[in-house]
């Protein structure tokens, strides 16, 4: 190529290095789907509470590992053994990680929902109720409906970025006050190696809330604030009210974990969910459209590789 003026020269270069920029991020953003997001958080409920060791918890299982049996990912399971020390017995605990390869030995990202859900009713508006199981429709089934649905949307649109999707037991189990007993699948998960393996994780919890409102989380913003500020950014961008960009609560959630392991993480929560712990934890307090709002934003982090360029 010879090139007699300068100026457009420096334009062809310009040009030419802005494609190569964009290359990485030419993977199409794909659309969260909230119909079928929202079955998944129903088809949970439907199996009853998954309380940890349970025949539902198990019926869970099988339907993730259903889920996620495509070409696109390669399904793995840990199991572990936890002492209950309120039963004074053994309880079988799984976790299940699909796992998206893509073309690339850089570090990947982590995804992380707990598909267990509480074994008590802690705020039961009757006391007799109080060691009851919840449907936990949010408190557990929303975050994994929401990853299931991003499953498929990786399966359709391959992303130029590893992804592991982890679904954790045993995150709902501890009485209030015992945090030793909480977080108990996600513990097993960072034990066994994770550092220098992500770039950086996204925890989502009780993200279906019809009137969703979530804040940026403390620990979140001491370990990953570039992220945190990306994602409050883009909730702006699409003006999706669900987000408040306000630090509120700090939040003992499965993210610690990530964060205890070395990996950077953001939780994205509802704390302000009026049926946390109780009997009305159900899916008529649920919403597709809250499902989208978080979907579409953990989607497009996913495929928006400049997104990622300040975690911390
Ligand atoms: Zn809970």
């Amino acid at each position: 190529m010879r090139v007699k003026n300068p100026v457009i020269f420096l334009l062809i270069v310009i040009v030419l290095s802005n494609t190569v920029g964009c290359s990485e991020n030419d993977v199409p953003i794909p659309k969260f789907n909230k119909d079928r997001a929202f079955q998944y958080l129903k088809d949970q409920v439907a199996f009853g509470p998954r309380v940890p060791g349970s025949e539902s918890s198990a019926k869970c299982r099988d339907y993730l590992y259903k889920h996620f049996q495509n070409e696109s990912f390669t399904i793995d399971s840990q199991s572990f053994i936890f002492f209950d020390p309120y039963s004074q017995t053994n309880i079988p605990m799984t976790n299940v990680i699909a796992a998206y390869k893509a073309d690339t030995d850089e570090p990947g990202i982590v995804l992380m929902a707990h598909y267990d859900s509480r074994p008590r009713t802690d705020f039961a508006s009757d006391p007799s109720l109080k060691d009851m199981p919840i449907d936990g429709a949010n408190d557990g089934a929303s975050g994994a409906a929401l990853l299931m649905e991003v499953g498929n949307l990786i399966a359709e649109q391959k992303p130029n970025v590893s992804i592991d999707i982890v679904f954790v037991d045993g995150e709902d189990w501890g009485k209030s006050g015992d945090t030793q007993y909480y977080l108990l699948g996600s513990r097993e998960f960072a034990r066994r190696g994770i550092r220098g393996k992500y770039k950086f994780g996204i925890v989502v919890d009780m993200v279906a809330d019809k009137d969703l409102t979530i804040y940026k989380e403390r620990y979140s913003e001491q370990s990953a604030k570039g992220l945190n500020d990306a994602i409050f950014n883009l909730a702006k961008k699409y003006q999706f009210t669900g987000f408040i960009d306000t630090l509120k609560y700090a939040v003992q959630d499965d993210h610690l974990s990530l964060i205890a392991g070395g990996v950077p993480a953001v939780n994205l929560i509802d704390m302000d969910y009026k049926y946390w712990h109780t009997e009305f934890d159900t899916v008529d307090k649920c919403s597709d459209e809250s499902l989208y709002q978080v979907g579409t934003i953990v989607t497009e982090i996913l495929y928006n590789r400049s997104l990622w360029q300040k975690i911390k």
